[in-house]
């Protein structure tokens, strides 16, 4: 995160004081810093630089609309999952042929806004859905553009519960089904087929599985004799939550993929979410209490599972990071644990924490995605602000909820 430092032992997004930011919005909020989401993305882009790849954000990972229009105007465009996030991709500006609908169960009603739109693809998930697409698309008198995803079945290293590509996995179809539904698809007369699509999972961190399923990818197109438009990659690309943690080496799938551009000429589409955006928001939280416990101390934070998420759902780890350091050490465990009524409100462990007081304040690293958008009212608590700094500016870009509002009966 080059854009988070410490000066003077005091955090920084870009040239602003996060403890000034702290001082004057209520905590807890989420913090973005608009420098790094341009260096991600310019760094996606030279990884892949001979592919000239469109780039479909994936919204679902963060979808304020101040930031889709910002990355929108980067280049990017979406891929999306439903009604929701179609709508909001193109009022933040997205051009419909810039956009992938992604997802194994769209509704009548999605499909239908997706037809009418004419978005770039709308990738399938089951013979059903095609004949869905097909039958609305007739009614509409429309040609649709559509993409196939395979389910390589492949395991990938990550957590079990973000792992996409294992036949077990809910996603995408079999290559045989595959096979089968290409032939199918000749008789579905408003459809047309312009792509494959493979996506296996999140936090991916080795090149091996997207390899593997590059080959898949290949076998597929010799089989088929299609000449497909385009090939829809996925995102999945991992980032380091852990200071040791190793990167992910794009320089060789880049190869490889140039190399299968060449070979079968056709436009390359990926759709990082949490490689874009991941490690360009904060969690700013305050903490509210200290207590002893048996064998650590508790710091309580004003921030709960219902405002992050991934902890209590993935096991996730985030560094929590203090917004000013010091040099002394709380002796022996904490755990930072939030004020939602669930034991699994916590967000970290650490031994030999710097010293903190009631009132400090700390920072959640990494929340960019996945964060905001799982967040939750649960135990009636408001959604957070989230403020983006473009260099010595900042700006709110999504007001905390009112209270007011969510308690109407
Ligand atoms: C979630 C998702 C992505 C983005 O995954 P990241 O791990 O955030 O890059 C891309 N494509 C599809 C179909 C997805 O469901």
């Amino acid at each position: 995160m080059s854009s988070f430092k410490y000066k003077q032992k005091k955090l920084f997004v870009e040239n602003i004081s996060v403890f000034n930011l702290a001082k004057r919005n209520r905590t807890p909020f989420y913090l973005y810093s608009g420098l790094q989401i341009k260096e991600n993305y310019s760094n996606f882009i030279k990884n892949f630089k001979n592919i000239n790849p469109l780039i479909c954000f994936s919204v679902k990972s963060n979808s304020n609309p101040y930031i889709l229009r910002f990355l929108g105007k980067l280049g990017s465009g979406a891929d999306v999952v439903s009604y929701g996030e179609l709508l909001k991709a193109l009022k933040s500006g997205i051009k419909p042929n810039k956009i992938v609908f992604s997802g194994i169960g769209k509704s009548e009603e999605e499909l239908k806004l997706a037809i009418k739109k004419k978005i770039l693809l709308i990738n399938i998930e089951s013979e059903s859905e095609a004949l869905l697409i097909n039958k609305i698309s007739k009614k509409m008198n429309k040609n649709t553009s559509i993409g196939l995803r395979l389910n390589p079945d492949i395991s990938v290293k990550t957590h079990r519960k973000i792992s996409t590509g294992k036949a077990e996995d809910k996603f995408g179809l079999s290559k045989k089904d595959i096979l089968s539904l290409c032939k199918k698809i000749n008789n579905m007369k408003n459809l047309r087929l312009n792509a494959l699509s493979v996506h296996i999972g999140s936090q991916i961190l080795s090149d091996n599985p997207y390899k593997k399923s590059l080959k898949i990818i290949a076998d597929i197109i010799k089989k088929t004799k299609i000449k497909f438009k385009f090939i829809d990659l996925g995102g999945g690309f991992g980032i380091s939550y852990r200071k040791k943690e190793k990167k992910i080496k794009l320089k060789n799938y880049s190869n490889l993929v140039n190399n299968f551009k060449k070979k079968f000429n056709c436009k390359i589409i990926f759709e990082p979410g949490r490689s874009i955006i991941g490690n360009t928001g904060i969690l700013v939280s305050k903490v509210q209490y200290i207590k002893k416990g048996r064998n650590k101390s508790f710091i309580i934070l004003d921030a709960g599972m219902n405002d992050f998420m991934r902890p209590a759902l993935y096991d996730a780890f985030h560094n929590i990071i203090p917004i000013t350091k010091t040099n002394k050490k709380i002796k022996g465990s904490v755990e930072f644990v939030g004020p939602i009524c669930e034991t699994t409100c916590k967000f970290g462990r650490y031994k030999n924490y710097q010293r903190l007081n009631e009132n400090n304040y700390v920072a959640i690293s990494n929340v960019g995605a996945y964060g905001f958008v799982l967040s939750s009212n649960y135990n009636t608590r408001p959604l957070l602000a989230e403020i983006f700094v473009r260099k010595n500016k900042n700006k709110t870009i999504r007001k905390r909820q009112n209270l007011l509002e969510l308690i109407k009966v």
